[in-house]
């Protein structure tokens, strides 16, 4: 690790506290802290990104820098400080509870930063103790990468080392606190600056901060912009709403549910990032959740998520307004939101049926699939990629997707198969499809099964979803029999499959 070229460009360009580390509190008008990673007592590389690792230029190993107990020359660990709107409400200062950025790398193709997540507490931590635990990280670790390999914007994984520490957790906020091996994982990403990061100077009213972020962000990041006009500002937040509804298309095509859609959850960059209670659809119900937080109001469900992303860059906006002269002119901006998430969600149904390019007349065929698909139970990863292959337009050759085949609305589903099949003149791009249409994703019982032998100690399982979720659109028959399945029945009502808590 020494031998990178590491920067700091973030530390020597944006205000920042003058204590180091220390115990939870306000750091008003600051964008970090430095910190320490806490030593842990035996830390033991179980899980490497060779991919990541090579874009890096990082050797494998390094057990003790990646599980925070010794920092390499050139690092220089901080915490950032950010707010955010959890689930509508403003909640003040939230900041990196437990995740220490190590610093920045200057790779030659660009600037990458490695941040551990479960290295111990820090200003941000509030009332928790900065630990994340096995189960979460290796959530965290095997859907980055998945999310990246399917092509979806995402915050990468590097190395998730287990630490020899217990951490206790009280799993479905329950009562029943237990001990649960600890874990960091290393993530990467461009940066981890969050819609939240410009909020919180924008609520505190400390504009002269904000003013410095946001140059610092846009001077470093979004280089083609500039920010000493308000079309500049303009043009640069019209590119975070393209980013931000570009992500949010491909999370509807695969199925994912963020779970978390906090403002403090969304990257600047619009990537995937923070996961925690996500999932993925299993049946397709645009009114699933995973995360058991939100059970209640749903707000963010599969098929909110669009509105959701509107909503956290209405705020991303309010928070910029303070240095418009016209903030009016931001409306432009909100509307572009829409227009973006418009034309990326209509190719990629265009993709996912086949159907060349999208024409308004097609709009009818989606809404009718989108409503049928709703009637009985129906597998939407098995579905979507059997229509990739389909010759005829018979709903008998899809019945692997149907949980009960007796139950198929027959006639229906023909009707509409028949429809497809004379929009694309029986000639769907079925080559485009199954770029679009994977076959493998991270199922939530997928990661459940990897969970519970991991803690068990034998890492085979995560290892082989690890290399499955690399080539997601290939056919891989080798795995098909355990892996191209629907959800087995001991999996419907499951912790960790059905419904997830934040608990990490
Ligand atoms: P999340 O819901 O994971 O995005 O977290 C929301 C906020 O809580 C962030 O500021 C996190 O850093 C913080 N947080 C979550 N878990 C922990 C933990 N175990 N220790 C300290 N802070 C945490
Ligand atoms: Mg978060």
């Amino acid at each position: 690790m020494e031998s990178l070229k590491w920067i700091s460009r973030f530390l020597d360009l944006t205000p920042g506290d003058e204590n180091v580390g220390g115990l939870p509190r306000q750091v008003p008008g600051k964008c970090w802290s430095r910190v320490r990673p806490a030593p842990v007592p035996n830390p033991s590389l179980r899980l490497w990104s060779k991919e990541m690792a090579d874009e890096l230029g990082i050797e494998i190993g390094q057990d003790e820098i990646l599980g925070g107990n010794q920092i390499a020359k050139g690092m220089d660990p901080y915490a950032q400080r950010y707010g955010g709107h959890q689930f509508g409400n403003w909640a003040g200062q939230l900041g990196d509870g437990r995740a220490i950025t190590l610093g920045e790398i200057d790779t030659g193709q660009g600037v990458l930063e490695l941040q551990l997540k479960g290295s111990g507490s820090t200003p941000y931590s509030r009332f928790a103790d900065g630990k994340a635990v096995l189960r979460s990280s290796i959530r965290e670790f095997l859907c980055s990468e998945a999310m990246h390999h399917l092509g979806i914007p995402t915050t990468r994984a590097l190395s998730l080392v287990t630490t020899g520490e217990d951490v206790v957790r009280d799993i479905m906020y329950d009562g029943q606190p237990a001990p649960e091996p600890g874990a960091i994982v290393c993530r990467v990403a461009p940066s981890f600056l969050r819609f939240g990061s410009f909020q919180i100077h924008a609520l505190k009213g400390d504009f002269d901060v904000l003013r410095t972020l946001v140059d610092y962000t846009v001077k470093h990041h979004f280089p083609e912009h500039c920010t000493d006009s308000d079309e500049g500002l303009l043009e640069w937040l019209k590119q975070v709403a393209d980013e931000t509804a570009r992500m949010i298309s491909h999370w509807m095509r695969v199925g994912f549910v963020h779970g978390v859609m906090n403002t403090d959850n969304m990257s600047i960059h619009g990537l995937t990032i923070d996961y925690g209670p996500y999932g993925w659809l299993e049946d397709f119900n645009p009114d699933w959740t995973p995360n058991t937080t939100d059970a209640g109001r749903k707000r963010y469900r599969f098929g909110h998520q669009a509105q959701i992303g509107q909503w956290n860059f209405a705020r991303l906006l309010e928070a910029i307004s303070p240095l418009m002269k016209e903030p009016d002119l931001l409306y432009q901006a909100l509307e572009s939101y829409e227009e973006s998430f418009t034309q990326y969600n209509n190719s990629m149904w265009a993709d996912k049926l086949g159907l060349g390019e999208f024409t308004q007349s097609d709009e009818e065929l989606i809404v009718e699939l989108v409503s049928i698909l709703q009637s009985v139970e129906t597998d939407m990863t098995i579905f979507f990629r059997l229509l990739s292959s389909i010759r005829e337009p018979q709903i008998e050759l899809l019945k692997f997707a149907f949980y009960e085949p007796e139950s198929i609305p027959v006639e229906e589903w023909n009707r509409w198969l028949s429809k497809w099949w004379s929009r694309v003149d029986g000639k769907p791009d079925q080559a485009t499809m199954k770029l679009v249409n994977p076959k493998y994703v991270l199922r939530n019982w997928m990661a459940q099964l990897a969970i519970d032998a991991a803690e068990k100690e034998d890492y085979s399982v995560v290892n082989e979803l690890f290399e499955l979720l690399k080539k997601p659109y290939d056919e891989q028959p080798e795995f098909e029999n355990d892996w191209f399945q629907k959800r087995p029945e001991w999996a419907r009502h499951r912790v960790g499959c059905s419904m997830l808590s934040c608990s990490s």
